[in-house]
């Protein structure tokens, strides 16, 4: 296994949020792979800089891309460049201590945070946002992070859908979560939680239990009264954004949101569309959590559109249709941002039972140096700095030691030459 970081577990380290610690208990099934005397873990080491494609073609007969997706989608609207407009994915990325996006800088000392759209990234955003900061010095959040939230000034976050609650993409534990919050008040308008006839018909004539239940959950907001808690978490729905303002340092400061209206598309879809209707929120700081992207890897094919690897069940396949012999992909860059951690073990069943078929069939490369010592004097060449199995163990008992002197699960290093620093020590 090739990492472009000197650790393992990409998203479950740097994307699963710090308050979600027992989603990250998976890391002990990947622990017992990487146990086997078959694996080898070459971190720090990036495709496109430190190895090519003829590469690994040269020394192995099978090779998996699974490098998830690094970017993020923008909105494309008018003042989205403005500082204190960002990706989520961003935000996500530096509060969970991912090395690349540790010395980014985000302006928490405006009231008003807006975070746009409906997914199970937007939620969690809102909650670190509302969270107290004592309950967050429990998690692995980053030490920098922690920092600037404890000095953050937002008492207001609001959470806009361009669809409805009954078209919502969070699941139902992750909304019902944001309701139990102790120092916010959701708050949710009575008429955003009626259902349109058209989402009615639309949830009670299919098997939608996951939306069926968002429902009823966000009806229950609606429901309370605000308790004049510290924080308000706003919820809105058919709500999209039109245009960022900024004041004269080019600062964001308001939104200007379009009111939506729901119709069926020719494939039966609940679509949402503009009204006349706007207004204007303030907006301090905004994230835009509308979905990450996959990037594309040198030499192999991708699909612009759909932001990954074309792939027949896992089989990487050419402008032909035809499979690509040894190539394959699973996840992201396979099937796009989608599903839990737990979609990727079916996923990653389908490419590597597409692996068995091919290699019993006989259709994989041919290497011509194929000994594991190969790609031993290879890196020894090209990164010097590779960091082994062995050196993540190392990492992580030292993060683990931290996190007990200071009663927290971990307290990370977010940095690549602090750990190669203390690896050498
Ligand atoms: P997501 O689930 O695809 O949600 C993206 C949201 O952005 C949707 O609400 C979508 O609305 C909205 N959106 C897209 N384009 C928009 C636009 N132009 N204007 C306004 N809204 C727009 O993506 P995600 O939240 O990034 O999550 C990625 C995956 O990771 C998901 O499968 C998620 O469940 C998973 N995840 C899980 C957890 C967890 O289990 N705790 C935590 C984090 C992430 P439409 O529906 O209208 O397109």
């Amino acid at each position: 296994m090739f990492e472009r970081l000197p650790t393992p577990f990409g998203l479950v380290r740097a994307g699963v949020a710090p308050d979600h610690q027992k989603d990250k208990t998976v890391t002990r099934a990947y622990a017992r792979s990487a146990e086997q005397s078959t694996f080898r873990f070459f971190g720090n080491v990036e495709y496109g800089k430190h190895l090519h494609l003829d590469d690994l073609q040269q020394r192995y007969h099978q090779i998996v891309f699974a490098t998830g997706a690094q970017s993020d989608r923008s909105l494309g609207i008018p003042g989205e460049e403005l500082a204190g407009s960002h990706a989520a994915t961003d935000f996500v990325a530096w509060y969970n201590g991912h090395p690349d996006y540790a010395d980014h800088q985000f302006d928490l000392s405006g009231e008003t945070a807006v975070v746009i759209g409906l997914g199970n990234v937007a939620i969690d955003v809102a909650r670190i946002l509302c969270k107290r900061p004592e309950e967050l010095a429990r998690t692995d959040i980053a030490d920098h992070a922690l920092a600037a939230l404890k000095q953050s000034r937002i008492n207001k976050v609001y959470l806009l859908g361009r669809r409805g609650p009954a078209q919502a993409a969070f699941t139902p534990a992750e909304i019902r979560e944001l309701g139990q919050l102790d120092n916010t008040d959701v708050v949710v308008d009575t008429a955003d939680a009626t259902l349109d006839p058209l989402s009615q018909r639309l949830l009670d004539s299919a098997d939608e239990k996951n939306a069926q239940k968002n429902v009823a959950i966000i009806r229950e907001f609606a429901s309370r009264q605000p308790r004049g808690r510290h924080k308000q978490l706003n919820i809105r729905f058919f709500a999209s954004p039109g245009e960022l303002f900024g004041d004269r340092a080019g600062h964001v400061r308001s939104m200007r949101i379009i009111k939506n209206e729901p119709y069926q598309d020719q494939s039966g879809s609940l679509r949402a569309r503009a009204t006349e209707v706007q207004e204007t929120l303030p907006a301090d700081i905004v994230l835009r959590s509308v979905g990450y992207r996959g990037v594309p890897l040198a030499g192999i094919p991708f699909d612009d559109r759909a932001g990954i690897c074309p792939n027949k069940g896992g089989r990487v396949v050419a402008a032909s249709g035809e499979p690509i012999p040894g190539i394959y992909v699973a996840g992201w860059i396979k099937r796009g941002p989608s599903g839990v951690i737990g979609t990727n073990k079916s996923d990653a069943r389908e490419t590597v039972d597409a692996m068995v078929q091919d290699a019993v069939a006989g259709r994989h490369l041919e290497p011509a140096e194929a000994s594991a010592e190969s790609i031993l004097a290879l890196l020894a060449a090209r990164q010097p700095d590779t960091v082994t199995y062995q050196d993540w163990c190392r990492i992580d008992e030292i993060e683990l030691e931290r996190g007990v002197a200071s009663g927290r699960p971990r307290v990370k290093f977010v940095s690549a030459s602090d750990m190669l620093d203390m690896l050498e020590r």
